[in-house]
């Protein structure tokens, strides 16, 4: 490392702490308690959302060759209804909640106040660049706090109209956007932070946590893994193949939640197969690579990690071809696969699905059980014995029963991860929830006294 580049980390580890104390100061003067406050921000970043619409748009096909649809669908649409559920909920969301006191205490209330932790930090990844680094941020002001946010700088289109969009929507003191590389997020993870939000691989998640675990900061680590797929004999074979294809090939299968390897029953294994290839061709045409709809991997580094595993064994059954100018990979199915082999032990992040059969569901059950827990699982079954042992038996962070990804869609459940693929959830009133610290509260009558809580020399029994 040459002095300038030293100099260059200096001057940001500066810039950073002198950000971070900025915020801490604002959050003390206590303006972000005022829910009207609150919601003027979340009304200000809607506004700024849609301003920037456009340009979020052209960044994200231009970071991650994203069709204009999806784009919005995936990234931006469901800001919206973020927002606009914390808006209109947050005066309930916020209020004190009374629960019952024992009669031990009789004459006493109780109840939870909900409190902002202070200045948090979102750290977010590259794969959903826009959607993951805003969507905490709704909880984080909902809840009251001041917020930082650290954009993948592997999506440097996206992080730049971040950086532009914090700009133009807040006063740096309350909500900023720290553009950067490791370097940046290291010297982030050094300032005193009252809760950090983190997005990202399994790996980084644990450096993260160490460092946090210095300072006893809070954490919310959204991870990944790789998240099995199980089709079952009696599953509609047609319905479920358009589903896992359209789950797998959305932004080319770089997504937490894509399913990651197929478990299909051997009875079904053929006609399955035939279904999945009829909708990777539907979707995409007979040359996907030469597609404008279809996406492209992030940079060559991800590139050739996942081509690697076209080579770490196993028969392709469809697609196999790449090309790396365009940073494109087919839709690829892999057969005759052992777990033993790379593309079984890494989580893939690409359009590449490798086929595992199974005869008896116990089978699969167990295989799953015997490795970290899943972010998602998905299972197609129209069998109500096979639903309940699946889902009462393995253990994931959340998934759907005859689709793919949708549990994402929905504020009412909490998205995140247990055990490997993470800790935490958020979306909807899970979000505030996550930003805020629960005060309990015992709030005692004057009105008597009950002596026998008192120590005695005497037994004293009643009233004072
Ligand atoms: P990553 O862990 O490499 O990077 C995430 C962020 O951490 C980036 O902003 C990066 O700059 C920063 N970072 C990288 N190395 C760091 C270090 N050593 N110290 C501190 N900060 C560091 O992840 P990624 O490649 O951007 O994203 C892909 C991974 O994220 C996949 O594993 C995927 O499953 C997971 N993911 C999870 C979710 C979820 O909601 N659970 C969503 C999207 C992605």
């Amino acid at each position: 490392m040459n002095d300038a580049h030293n100099g260059k980390l200096i001057g940001q580890a500066n810039d950073i702490s002198s950000l971070v104390e900025k915020q801490k100061r604002f959050f003390s003067e206590g303006r972000t308690l005022s829910l009207e406050f609150r919601k003027e921000q979340l009304s200000r970043l809607k506004a700024a959302v849609k301003t920037y619409e456009q340009e979020i748009l052209d960044a994200l096909y231009a970071d991650l060759n994203k069709a204009a649809d999806e784009a919005f669908m995936t990234e931006i649409g469901l800001l919206y209804t973020e927002i606009n559920e914390a808006i209109k909920r947050l005066r309930k969301w916020a209020k004190p909640k009374k629960v019952r006191t024992p009669l031990l205490f009789f004459g006493a209330k109780s109840y939870i106040m909900p409190e902002p932790y202070g200045t948090v930090l979102v750290i977010a990844p590259w794969n959903y660049p826009f959607q993951l680094a805003i969507a905490p941020i709704i909880g984080a002001i909902a809840a009251g706090n001041t917020v930082i946010v650290k954009p993948s700088e592997l999506t440097p289109r996206v992080s730049a109209v971040l950086a532009k969009l914090f700009k133009s929507a807040f006063d740096p003191a309350f909500a900023a956007a720290v553009e950067g590389d490791v370097e940046a997020s290291r010297a982030l993870l050094a300032q005193p932070f009252d809760y950090i939000f983190f997005t990202g691989s399994v790996a980084v998640g644990r450096t993260v946590m160490e460092s946090a675990a210095k300072r006893l900061i809070p954490v919310t680590l959204e991870l990944g893994g790789k998240s099995p797929c199980i089709v079952h004999r009696d599953a509609n074979l047609k319905l479920a193949a358009k589903r896992i294809a359209y789950g797998k090939l959305m932004n080319a299968g770089q997504t937490c939640v894509a399913p990651d390897y197929l478990l299909v029953h051997e009875a079904v294994k053929a006609e399955f197969v035939k279904a999945l290839k009829d909708a990777f061709r539907e979707f995409y045409g007979d040359n996907p690579i030469e597609s404008e709809r279809y996406g492209k991997i992030v940079n060559e580094r991800h590139f050739d990690r996942v081509i690697g595993y076209l080579e770490g064994g196993g028969t392709v059954a469809h697609g196999g071809r790449y090309d790396r100018g365009k940073l494109k990979i087919e839709p690829t199915l892999i057969e005759n696969v052992t777990w033993e082999q790379p593309v079984m032990q890494d989580e893939i992040f690409g359009p590449i699905l490798p086929i595992l059969t199974y005869d008896r569901i116990d089978e699969v059950i167990n295989a799953v059980n015997e490795r970290p827990k899943p972010l998602a699982l998905y299972l197609f079954t129209a069998d109500g014995a096979i639903e309940r042992d699946v889902l009462g038996r393995i253990s994931f962070g959340g998934g759907c029963v005859n689709d793919t990804l949708m549990h994402l869609g929905t504020s009412n459940l909490p998205f995140g991860g247990v055990g490997e693929s993470g800790m935490g959830s958020y979306h909807g009133k899970f979000s505030f929830d996550t930003f805020s610290h629960r005060k309990s509260v015992l709030k005692q009558t004057t009105r008597f006294d009950l002596a026998m809580r008192y120590p005695s020399d005497k037994s004293r029994i009643g009233l004072l």
